[in-house]
């Protein structure tokens, strides 16, 4: 399995990049920097994206992508999603107002886009992975995601304040590699954190002491400004397992 990250708030480089992964350059998790990261021979390759929820960072390069693609694929990019997310993106984004409606574009039989639901706890087949929706506790509906392979796993949470069944998934994976988990503000913002259900380093710890693997654990969604703060925090927790993650990794297992 290839994993390349497109990009993950927080990131070092200049320029700010939002949450999205690529794997094995056919499936994209998340939306936030297709474009910004792929080339347009790139983009055209995703067959898949996989949405955890509807925040912006996660689907803001959505339009654009849809309009890159438009004309190159054959096949329709289906846009996988709890039906709470794709309301909100047909009502929000695709609705001829925000942007094009490119689920009937070129024509409703013909579409560039087509939306497909997703059910938690439920495994979907494509492009030789497996997917697997693990619902999280965020402040709109959100689900993280178990992505495997025959031989490798990995897991992303997505954006979540304090969650259990998502840790208990990567307790019972035995092939288990990686961890993305987020935090999001600096300690002293706790109640920020809370009324966002975002993370702090502090509560990161508290929902690292679920997880009984001894896997790399990648933090991402740190907010830009706030990494100076935070860094000693996440050193501060004296767990081996965590680091942040780059903006440009490629992990290949
Ligand atoms: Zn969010
Ligand atoms: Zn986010």
């Amino acid at each position: 399995m290839e994993l390349r990250i497109l990009g993950c708030s927080g990131g070092e480089a200049n320029g700010e990049r939002l949450t999205g992964l690529l794997v094995n350059g056919c499936v994209a998790i998340d939306a936030g920097s297709i474009t910004g990261a792929l080339t347009v021979e790139e983009q055209v390759k995703i067959q898949h994206v996989f949405i955890s929820h509807s925040h912006l960072d996660h689907i803001c390069t959505l339009p654009f992508f849809t309009k890159n693609i438009f004309g190159h694929t054959h096949d329709a990019v289906e846009i996988h999603a709890l039906p709470e997310t794709l309301d909100v993106l047909r009502r929000h984004l695709f609705n001829d107002e925000l942007w094009p409606d490119f689920s009937v574009i070129p024509s409703p039989n013909d579409p560039t886009i087509r939306y497909t639901d997703i059910e938690p706890e439920r495994a979907y087949h494509v492009c030789g992975l497996r997917i697997t929706p693990i619902r999280v506790n965020h402040l709109v509906p959100c689900v993280g995601f178990k992505v495997e392979d025959e031989k490798d796993a990995f897991i992303f949470t997505s954006d979540t304040a304090e969650t259990d069944r998502i840790w208990e998934v990567a307790n019972a994976t035995p092939n288990l590699r990686l961890v993305i988990a987020e935090a999001s503000f600096p300690n002293e913002q706790v109640r920020l954190a809370a009324a966002s259900k975002h993370l702090t380093p502090a509560k990161l710890g508290a929902e690292l002491a679920k997880l009984q693997r001894d896997v790399p654990v990648k933090i991402y969604h740190l907010t830009p400004g706030d990494r100076v703060p935070m860094l000693p925090q996440l050193q501060a927790l004296r767990d081996s397992r965590v680091s942040l993650l780059d903006q440009d990794e490629r992990l290949i297992w």
